[in-house]
């Protein structure tokens, strides 16, 4: 790529390698320091090639969890084709358990295509973006709540106006089997991986995996299996029997991406519903509390929109501003 970021991965080499993709940070501590973001390739025989990533988002621990496992055990003898899997796109925010990178404040997953004269992750997103996706026939982005929000063990894939190109992502999303599985009408406009990989034509969904920033061991299990499932859908791996799961998902197809709540004052956020719960516009969401000042009435914070309560803010304490609930409203 450019001179400051480079791999010295050979993508097309048979067998297993672990690598880096190296992006130039020149710094007082480390004049000629790079973010080593990890790279395994995995390519044998003919067939696909699939980007399995996490670590998008730093504080979002499930998916770093089960591709690092991938990492580890996977036997490349048995694959058709190529994975190129990463635990940890945007190492910074990874180590610093954080979603957006300490270095520059960036949140990857709304940095794509990125650009190679930009910050450091708007480099990773470039890299990503220039090298690697071009190589892509699917890809599987894992992501959670994170921090502050906790959200329903779901998978969401968007679709994209191409027929074809929405069945194959579809087929994906069926394969991944999570407990729920969200479809986006249109692109999210929001310069993260899996719309600027269909834009590119190819295939993509996003694991959302529990959150709060904790480890969800339920939904580790169920986007650790889920990789091996689409693996098994592309024809890229044969699925282990224990991975196999009943056909439980749930299909909801989500009209908008505008069903979010807010508060607009300080204060800590009582929820009445439970994640899973089909709430109504109008309806109380929750409570605001002012505990530093209890001669203020606690204030009623009320849904703008009728649906499913598939993600809501897992800190107790708000600023004006802060989102406490989204809703899936369906088309
Ligand atoms: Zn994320």
């Amino acid at each position: 790529m450019s001179a400051r970021d480079w791999s010295d991965l050979d993508f097309d080499k048979p067998g297993r390698q672990l690598s880096w993709i190296r992006i130039g940070h020149s710094i007082t501590r480390s004049g000629y320091g790079v973010i080593p973001i990890p790279v395994a390739v995995f390519k044998n025989g003919e067939g696909p090639t699939v980007l399995v990533q996490a670590g998008c988002h730093g504080d979002e621990y499930e998916g770093q969890i089960a591709v690092s496992r991938l990492i580890n055990q996977l036997d490349v003898s048995k694959v058709s084709g190529r994975i190129i899997a990463v635990s940890a796109a945007n190492p910074p925010a990874v180590v610093a358990g954080a979603r957006v990178s300490p270095i520059d404040e960036g949140n990857l997953n709304r940095l794509f295509p990125g650009d190679e004269f930009g910050t450091p992750t708007q480099r990773i997103a470039h890299f990503i973006h220039d090298a690697v996706l071009p190589m892509c026939d699917a890809v599987v982005d894992m992501h959670a709540g994170g921090t502050s929000m906790e959200l329903m063990i779901y998978c969401a894939g968007g679709t994209s106006g191409d027929a074809a190109l929405d069945r194959r992502m579809q087929g994906m999303l069926d394969a991944f089997n999570a407990p729920v599985s969200l479809t986006f009408k249109g692109m999210s406009g929001g310069g993260n991986l899996s719309q600027v990989a269909r834009e590119m034509g190819i295939p993509s969904i996003a694991a959302e995996l529990g959150g709060g920033g904790g480890v969800n061991v339920e939904a580790t299990r169920v986007g650790e299996g889920g990789i091996y499932r689409v693996l098994d859908h592309l024809g890229v791996l044969p699925l282990d029997e224990k991975w196999r799961r009943p056909d439980a998902t749930q299909p909801i197809r989500i009209a908008g991406n505008r069903a979010y709540t807010y508060v607009y004052d300080a204060g800590v956020f009582e929820h009445l519903h439970p994640l899973g719960a089909i709430v109504a516009a109008g309806e109380v969401a929750g409570y605001l509390h002012h505990p530093e000042n209890p001669q203020r009435a606690p204030e009623p914070i009320r849904f703008e929109e009728t649906g499913l309560l598939y993600c809501r803010r897992a800190i107790g304490r708000v600023q004006p501003g802060d989102c406490v609930a989204h809703l899936a409203v369906a088309a």
